[in-house]
């Protein structure tokens, strides 16, 4: 019997189930598409401490939400996170405590991880070449990252998927070799369309636009591609695919090419405890007053996170020639 309340229903009859909860916008890397190579971080005091971070965390699964993803900035950088993912595995109701990662301290963490209750696990990975890999991040070092892939691998997660975003004349010449090297270890992965989230300038988005149909060709040369009808899967935005090689599923977030909003179950709360309805607009409510609020408490917070409901937007809009709507960048988003 499923006793999960059901109260986060919004004005399009969507069940929001999926938060995604970022806990620090600092990152050591800074991926070319994410951020600009100066960034002004948000002051540590207005960013929500760990505690406030798990009472958030608690809200949003009394009120039905089973799956929670930690994401960043680089999550695994923040200071005493363990002290944070701990409690989160305990957490009754919670069933799926997943995590984004850029891999970098994975090599010294994947264990532990797992062990606290982190079940699957996303690692960014945008090109297998150290130079070019070292350009894309700004700061990456490749063999670390490989080495926290592999980690990541012994560690037995549920599921391990690797997230690339790839640039016409950057990177799609390396789109069969990441498919090779996620299927050499057996883990899924996706190639994600670039969003125009925050303002750079290190390249122009509309001419380094790679679509998912493009991607999907290049993968097809070598792979016969076999659309994946997984039920778990149909509630996200990715469309997966097999090949007859292994259980790798090849995933493709097209959020320009195949807008996947009528199906949305997730907010995301960002560091700073503004919970953002979309991803591509900026309604929003600060849960950061509430929770410093006097007299606050979880029946207030609860309270506050259903109202918001209403006003999650039915879609987003994005335009990679124009200048982006939406100032935030990805790291401040939680992506
Ligand atoms: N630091 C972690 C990481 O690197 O995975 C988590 C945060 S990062 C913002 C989460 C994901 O967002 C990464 O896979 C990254 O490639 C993706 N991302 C960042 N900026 C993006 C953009 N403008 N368009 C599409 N994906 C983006």
């Amino acid at each position: 019997m499923n006793l999960r309340p059901h109260v986060l229903i919004d004005r399009f009859q969507r069940r929001v189930d999926y938060v995604r909860l970022s806990v620090t916008d600092r990152c050591d890397f800074r991926c070319v598409y994410c951020m600009a190579e100066d960034m002004t971080f948000v002051a540590k005091h207005h960013i929500l401490t760990l505690e406030e971070i798990l009472e958030v965390a608690r809200a949003f699964v009394e009120l039905g939400v089973a799956k929670i993803r930690l994401t960043g900035g680089e999550p695994l950088i923040r200071n005493n996170i363990l002290s944070l993912i701990e409690p989160l595995g305990q957490l009754r109701g919670l069933d799926q405590l997943v995590l984004t990662t850029n891999g970098s301290q994975l090599q010294r963490l994947a264990g532990t991880l797992r062990q606290l209750g982190v079940t699957r696990i996303n690692i960014s990975l945008d090109s297998l070449q150290p130079r070019r890999f070292r350009q894309l991040t700004r700061h990456g070092n490749l063999d670390q990252v490989i080495a926290g892939i592999d980690a990541a691998v012994a560690a037995k997660f549920e599921k391990i998927r690797l997230n690339a975003v790839i640039l016409k004349g950057r990177n799609e010449d390396e789109v069969l070799d990441l498919v090779n090297f996620a299927q050499q270890r057996g883990i899924d992965i996706a190639f994600i369309e670039e969003m125009p989230l925050g303002l750079i300038d290190e390249h122009d988005r509309a001419l380094s636009f790679c679509s998912s149909e493009e991607l999907r060709a290049i993968i097809s040369r070598q792979h016969k591609l076999d659309p994946v009808d997984d039920p778990n899967d149909i509630a996200g935005p990715a469309r997966y695919f097999r090949s007859s090689i292994g259980p790798t599923r090849i995933g493709f977030i097209s959020p320009h090419s195949h807008n996947f909003c009528h199906l949305c179950n997730r907010v995301r709360v960002t560091a700073e405890g503004r919970l953002l309805l979309c991803l591509g607009n900026e309604h929003s409510v600060d849960l950061r007053a509430v929770l410093r609020a006097p007299g606050y408490t979880l029946a207030t917070l609860k309270k506050t996170i259903v109202d918001a409901m209403t006003i999650k937007p039915e879609r987003h809009h994005f335009d990679l020639s124009a200048t982006p709507d939406i100032v935030r960048f990805m790291n401040a988003t939680g992506g």
